[in-house]
């Protein structure tokens, strides 16, 4: 390019740019095409300047216009993070990280054919499930269950299918929105399936639900409050004495949500083996909060409702591929195995707090007076456990800058971490930090902080 101190006018051609070195790693990520796209975007915005016919722009700025547009769009691509936010399931940071040892044990089945919907025993065609329904079943007791992409799914499913054209009864208290855009009475319209509202936001007891029976009612739906607590007069309903009094025609539904089975770290929630012991027909939740895999729904209970489930021709587009399914049998497995991998990661670290300390003292001592390390508190969260703290440790980040701009530096390391701010200052909590992400996370810290 012409070395023209005012710059150049005239811009290189797309293909001369796509040669340059600077761009070379960008290409290999992110691909041609979309390089391409950005150059041809950033050079029509720079054409576009008032000041450009003028003055042109230097051959320094166009590359760093084209570089920071590159890094823009890499930065959207899926990539590891280091998650100090002291949330463990954390939606926004993709939930439950798979153990590595169940990522690695699933690999074979996912880079070969496999026996996803063919029987060995006699060549038929079989079903997809494997043994996944049955390691539900030893889990929480169920007759069967199915699996579909999300828990979101499973609601509409079991209304969609067992409810639809009828009544569904839904404690005022209970008609939540649980994340983004996915509210209870929305979903029920849109499963064909009319909302029966009874009790108030406080209190719903057992008879408030069973005198909204009608010979119309198909279902009971009782949501677990997953991200809410409401706390004082309060009262729900003892499960077992509607279940024990609920006409034959009307299930009863629990979407439990967090998937709590034999974990034991949580008092106060309930696992989903106690509502199907209570009398519930079906209980669904979802696959990657405390059970710690995939993203997925699972709903579980009585065998003929499970198939009829089945026969739904949702479930074609509900259904999950074999990644999900070999990640969840292997899951489960370990979990009834009783091993290490068959841990959430909310029961890793919710009964972790020893090995989070350690961490803390190791990663404070390599940081020196550049961090201070305090007694915290974590969440499981992702919509499980709202008001239950466990107990952990986090590092202040002792720097003298906004802690916006610490944030924004964070997330700007090569394995970008993801922090948070208390009382105007940084921190990271260390319950969420995967032990062999101690090295490097010691490593860019004390590149950061200068120690
Ligand atoms: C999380 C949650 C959902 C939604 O589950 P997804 O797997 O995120 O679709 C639905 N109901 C309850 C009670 C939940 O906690």
């Amino acid at each position: 390019m012409s070395a023209d101190p005012k710059g150049i006018v005239r811009l290189p051609q797309v293909e001369q740019l796509l040669q340059e070195p600077f761009l070379a790693p960008y290409i290999r990520r992110l691909s041609r095409p979309l390089v391409t796209d950005v150059i041809r975007k950033t050079l029509g915005k720079i054409r576009q300047r008032d000041n450009f016919r003028t003055e042109g722009i230097s051959q320094d700025a166009l590359f760093s216009s084209l570089e920071s547009a590159c890094l823009f769009l890499l930065n959207q691509r899926h990539a590891r993070v280091i998650n100090g936010t002291g949330t463990v399931v954390h939606t926004n940071l993709g939930r439950s990280p798979i153990d590595p040892a169940l990522w690695d044990s699933v690999a074979d089945v996912n880079t070969g054919y496999c026996n996803l919907e063919i029987k060995l025993s006699d060549g038929k065609r079989g079903q997809r499930k494997g043994i996944v329904s049955q390691l539900i079943g030893s889990l929480t007791g169920a007759e069967d269950a199915l699996v579909v992409n999300n828990n979101a799914a499973s609601v509409y499913l079991l209304l969609n299918e067992l409810a639809r054209g009828k009544e569904v009864i839904v404690s005022r208290g209970e008609q939540i929105q649980i994340g983004g855009g996915f509210r209870i009475p929305d979903i029920l319209a849109l499963a064909g399936a009319k909302l029966i509202e009874v009790g108030t936001t406080n209190i719903t007891t057992a008879d408030d639900y069973l005198n909204a029976v009608t010979e119309n009612t198909a279902m009971i739906l009782m949501v677990h409050c997953s991200n809410f607590v409401v706390r004082g007069f309060t009262e729900s309903p003892d499960i077992k004495d509607v279940a024990r009094r609920l006409p034959e025609h009307v299930i009863l539904a629990v979407d439990q949500g967090s998937g709590l089975s034999t974990e034991r770290f949580a008092a106060n929630e309930n696992p989903s083996s106690h509502y199907l012991r209570a009398g519930a027909d079906l209980v669904c939740f979802s696959g990657d909060k405390i059970l710690g895999g995939p993203q997925s729904g699972i709903i579980c209970g009585k065998k003929e409702l499970v198939k009829q489930l089945e026969k739904n021709p949702m479930m074609r587009a509900f259904r999950p591929g074999r990644m999900v399914y070999s990640i969840l049998e292997e899951l489960l497995v370990r979990k009834l195995n009783r091993t290490p991998e068959g841990q959430g990661v909310a029961e890793k670290a919710a009964t972790g707090q020893q090995q989070i300390q350690q961490r803390a003292e190791q990663l404070a001592a390599a940081l020196g007076d550049k961090v201070k390390l305090l007694p915290s508190q974590m969440l499981v969260g992702g919509g499980t456990l709202p008001d239950e703290f466990f107990p952990s440790w986090s590092l202040e980040l002792q720097i003298d800058k906004p802690a916006e701009k610490i944030m924004a530096d964070l997330r700007d390391m090569p394995l970008p971490v993801i922090g948070i701010i208390r009382n105007d200052r940084v921190q990271l909590n260390m319950a969420g930090i995967l032990p062999r992400e101690l090295p490097v996370l010691t490593e860019q810290l004390r590149s950061y902080l200068g120690v």
